[in-house]
């Protein structure tokens, strides 16, 4: 695509996130041949099961790495289909986090009592990631056909490009800046920004997180999740065009899912995204 802009090759980016380990490093992905192969074969059956859809809520998707992960090689991937496009769009992710979404904000929307959890227990996984699971066991290697007769090689080297998924990040940033969690966002100093705004795992750090809070977040995640659908409909034949707001809706949800380390590395300029002084970012706690 002409003009298109060429993120990888930053390297050095420090990562400076407070839950080192848990959400998606400030970088590229790197994603190995394995890692693409299960993603796509995930994409290609394993989600439309009702058992895998059950385990996915209970999971709350997947991981971080691997929620990313799965949105960059379907919109790599994925060569034909409809809406503008033609591909190289976000489509069964949006499917995915749209229910999650409806789930979490549900959970979140609940008035406390004596007999249940706390409702922001909805924002902590149960069970593990299925695709580090399976990546990790290998139980399936092998067993599994790749995408059908292609080079798993090349297809991984242009999932790793993040061509279209940098666009994507590009033409919506102008909307999704201003929403980017405070406590992954490196130009917030720590402590400040808007809470309605935090990611999951920021938000269940403020365990017990206060009911007014609580329901903030959960009308910000339905808005999100209209936008969303609105955007699944465009990728279908019957559906209007996405405008930016619908088309920034899958960045929101992925980043309150799985943290903005991947936009805010792919989208904004790095002087900027860096700017905030080191030592707000290394105390390690709220
Ligand atoms: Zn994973
Ligand atoms: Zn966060």
């Amino acid at each position: 695509m002409a003009g298109t802009p060429h993120a990888p090759g930053r390297s050095g980016v420090p990562l400076r996130d407070r839950l080192t380990g848990v959400l998606v490093p400030v970088g590229p992905l790197q994603l190995s041949a394995e890692e693409v192969r299960q993603l796509w074969s995930f994409i290609h059956g394993d989600i439309m099961h009702g058992s895998i859809r059950r385990l996915l809520r209970s999971s709350l998707g997947l991981c971080p790495r691997h929620t990313w992960a799965y949105a960059v090689v379907e919109i790599e991937l994925w060569q034909a289909g409809a809406g503008t496009r033609g591909g190289h769009q976000p489509f069964d992710v949006s499917i995915l986090y749209e229910d999650l979404l409806g789930h979490i904000a549900e959970g979140l929307d609940r008035g406390t009592s004596l007999l249940h959890r706390h409702p922001d227990q909805v924002l902590v996984p149960v069970g593990p990631c299925r695709v580090c699971l399976d990546t990790s066991s290998g139980e399936l290697s092998g067993l599994r056909m790749g995408y059908a007769n292609s080079n798993t090689e090349a297809l991984t080297a242009e999932a790793n490009a993040l061509i279209h998924t940098t666009t994507w990040c590009f033409e919506t940033v102008g909307i999704w800046r201003d929403r980017v969690c405070p406590e992954c966002d490196p130009a917030v100093p720590h402590g400040t920004g808007d809470p309605a705004l935090l990611c999951r795992y920021h938000l269940a750090r403020r365990h017990p997180v206060h009911q007014r809070l609580r329901t903030e977040v959960a009308a910000r995640l339905g808005d999100v999740r209209s936008r969303l659908r609105h955007l699944t409909i465009s990728m279908t034949d019957q559906g209007a065009p996405a405008g930016v707001a619908e088309n920034t809706s899958w960045v929101e949800a992925l980043g309150f899912f799985a943290g903005w380390g991947l936009p805010l590395y792919l989208a904004t300029d790095p002087q900027e995204a860096w700017a905030a002084p080191a030592s707000q970012h290394t105390d390690g706690g709220d």
